[in-house]
């Protein structure tokens, strides 16, 4: 069990609730009354406090802006039908967390404070948490490098911060996608399975082209060939294809997205084969011509799921007809019903506030 943190807390006046509505309210453009922080120095995490929402000030020479030790992780929290607060899955983002921290050369962030913190932060902003349905509440833990030196090498202190932010629908619209052929998000050896700021930096060239001919996202395919198929967007991607769901296998250069791992698992409940393993775009042409492709999605927090209605390869543009996907929808469903607490949370994935 999680020991009771002990967290300086410093409440805001009046809440800025009062002046805005959650409805259908945009994605990660407001945030909550209140902020967790957290400083890392001389090896350990210090003076953990809630407090205020409001700017951090920082000497220019910061070094997280500099060479990039920064790190993220994105998750949401709900409101159940019977009132209760829920967060979904958060030590499996907490892992991972860990996971880019240890890549990054930064400090591990201990369970009392990124999920303790995270609960008395979250229960103290519980009004901010929206009831109306596909709403929720983004929780975004982060933390970055904040020596004030230039030079590279791992810095020597640190903040680790949580900021929630209430969310409505994120572009669930079916997307258009164009395959990858010249960029490449991550390289084997690289840092591609860790939430750096840096990996979603270097992605946004590739995707302001790909709007640029009409498609809302890349597909991400390796550095080498350009042909295996990794990740759409910030999303892990599945395939339908002879009624098994086909999702590229972890490797390290594959975020491991939470939503895909409660995918795979819903689906293996409900009986529907899973593959994971490596699968490539002249696989996914041929079963497109021969029709045993029958649905493409994708999958992460933000969006929960995105049906793809075009993709494009080279020259070659395959339409799909999103209204005759029967999984995507249905796993969609089944998620939705353990988070919204409609069906027994039989794998222990919801987290109360
Ligand atoms: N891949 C990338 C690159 C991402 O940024 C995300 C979003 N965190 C995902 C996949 C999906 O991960 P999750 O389901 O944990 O949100």
């Amino acid at each position: 069990m999680t020991e009771v943190l002990d967290i300086n807390i410093t409440k805001i006046e009046r809440s800025k609730l009062t002046d805005i509505s959650l409805e259908n309210i945009p994605f990660g453009k407001f945030f909550t009354d209140h902020m967790l922080e957290a400083d890392y120095e001389n090896g350990e995490w210090k003076a953990v406090e809630i407090k205020p929402y409001q700017p951090l000030v920082l000497d220019p020479s910061v070094s997280a802006l500099h060479y990039g030790q920064s790190i993220f992780e994105g998750i949401k929290a709900f409101r159940q039908e019977n009132g209760e607060a829920v967060i979904f899955r958060p030590y499996e983002n907490l892992k991972r967390f860990n996971l880019s921290a240890r890549r990054m050369s930064m400090p591990e962030v201990p369970e009392e404070i990124f999920i303790e913190g995270m609960r008395q932060l979250i229960e103290l902003d519980e009004n901010w948490i929206p009831t109306q349905a596909e709403h929720s509440l983004y929780i975004r833990p982060f933390m970055f490098a904040t020596d004030y030196m230039l030079g590279v090498k791992p810095s020597e202190t640190y903040k680790f911060l949580i900021i929630l932010s209430p969310v409505g629908p994120f572009h669930a619209a079916p997307m258009k996608i164009a395959v990858e052929e010249k960029y490449t998000r991550a390289a084997p050896g690289g840092v591609g399975f860790s939430k750096n700021a840096g990996n979603y930096g270097g992605s946004m060239l590739p995707a302001t082209k790909a709007k640029e001919m009409g498609y809302d996202q890349v597909l991400w395919t390796d550095a080498f060939e350009h042909k295996w198929l990794q990740e759409v967007g910030m999303m892990n991607i599945g395939f339908v294809i002879n009624n098994s769901f086909v999702t590229p296998a972890l490797e390290d250069t594959i975020l491991k997205g939470v939503t895909r791992d409660s995918i795979i698992t819903i689906l293996k409940d409900i009986g529907i084969k899973v593959e994971e393993r490596k699968l490539n775009i002249d696989e996914v042409v041929e079963a497109y011509k021969n029709g045993t492709l029958t649905e493409i999605f994708g999958m992460g927090t933000a969006a929960v799921i995105s049906n793809i209605k075009k993709l494009k390869y080279k020259d070659f543009v395959m339409d799909f007809d999103v209204n005759s996907f029967t999984i995507s929808p249905k796993v969609k469903q089944a998620l939705d019903q353990i988070r919204l607490g409609k069906t027994a949370d039989k794998h222990g994935w919801l987290f109360k506030v």
